[in-house]
């Protein structure tokens, strides 16, 4: 069985004077695949952000090869420099510390410069912390915007939010350990704590962990425990809800007020629990206060 699945990764035809761009494990070391494997026994050079990780990394995979650094201030002299090596026929594999090369990490440069060079890029999927945490989300992720890493200073990242705030779909975060409190932080104080948080953290490794809440109560839970601060983290947050959603909320929400309350009230109660608009919701309040009475 083995056997035969090499004989298929080996079988594939990978041409001469290309760039492979190989994602390697973000943190199981067996989470790398037989292709990848190959490609990278097979080239003549890896393009790596950190070449003394990455030879570590092959190293346990049996592979010695020579390297070109590509990391965040060379990629353009770096990309140079690996042109002129896939000009002379050679097999140049390109692969970042953790994951796929590109996301949130050195390699999208290289991949331009090269292709505006006129040679092939060949990609080679495998792990990545977006997908991995995806994976394991459920239903409430049918769509996703990846933003990555937020911006660190407090005013920048608040701008940043605002702009995806109303977005329906899911935002997938990277975030580091040393500020995910405050990030989590500041997701529920920019888009409401009400919404769906997954905290997945050190994926694949042996301290994994899956957390699902609300924004309001990630803080709280990660503050529970100094070691659920630890670690590499995705944190995937639920989308704006819709205006149909949000619509049914609020007549639920009126509809229970109106039991006790007059219809002013009730809207004003409701436009403080809610942050919507007091005007709307006296509107809706009066429709439903005068439904109720027919
Ligand atoms: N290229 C990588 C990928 O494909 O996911 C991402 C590299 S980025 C520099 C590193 C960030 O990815 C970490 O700070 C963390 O947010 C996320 N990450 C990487 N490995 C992870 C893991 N095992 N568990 C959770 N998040 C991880």
């Amino acid at each position: 069985m083995t056997q035969h699945l090499t004989d298929l990764a080996q079988g594939q035809h990978y041409p001469a004077g290309a760039l492979y761009v190989v994602a390697t494990p973000i943190g199981n070391v067996a989470d790398i695949t037989l292709r990848a494997l190959h490609v990278l026994a097979l080239v003549d050079r890896v393009a790596a952000e950190d070449t003394r990780n990455t030879a570590q990394l092959l190293s346990r995979y049996g592979i010695s090869k020579p390297s070109i650094a590509v990391h965040e201030h060379n990629e353009r002299s770096a990309a140079e420099r690996a042109i002129g090596h896939l000009r002379n026929g050679e097999r140049i594999a390109c692969v970042s510390d953790a994951g796929t090369p590109g996301i949130s990490d050195p390699g999208a440069r290289l991949v331009d410069a090269v292709r505006e060079a006129g040679f092939p890029v060949i990609p080679l999927p495998g792990a990545s912390a977006l997908t991995t945490a995806l994976c394991a989300a459920g239903a409430w992720v049918h769509t996703f915007t990846f933003i990555g890493f937020l911006a660190a200073k407090p005013k920048q990242r608040a701008t940043q939010l605002q702009s995806f705030a109303t977005q329906p779909g899911a935002l997938v975060f990277y975030e580091a350990p040393h500020r995910i409190v405050e990030t989590v932080q500041a997701l529920a104080d920019a888009l409401g704590g009400e919404r769906q948080l997954l905290i997945a953290r050190e994926l694949t490794k042996l301290h994994e962990s899956l957390h699902r809440c609300t924004l309001a109560e990630g803080p709280t839970w990660l503050a529970g425990d100094p070691n659920r601060q630890r670690g590499e983290f995705v944190l995937v947050v639920e989308g704006a809800p819709q205006q149909a959603d949000a619509e049914d909320a609020h007549d639920a929400l009126l509809s229970t007020l109106l039991e006790e309350l007059s219809v002013s009230s009730a809207a004003r109660l409701a436009a403080t629990l809610t942050g919507a608009p007091r005007n709307a919701l006296y509107a809706r309040a009066l429709y439903l206060a005068k439904s109720e009475e027919e």
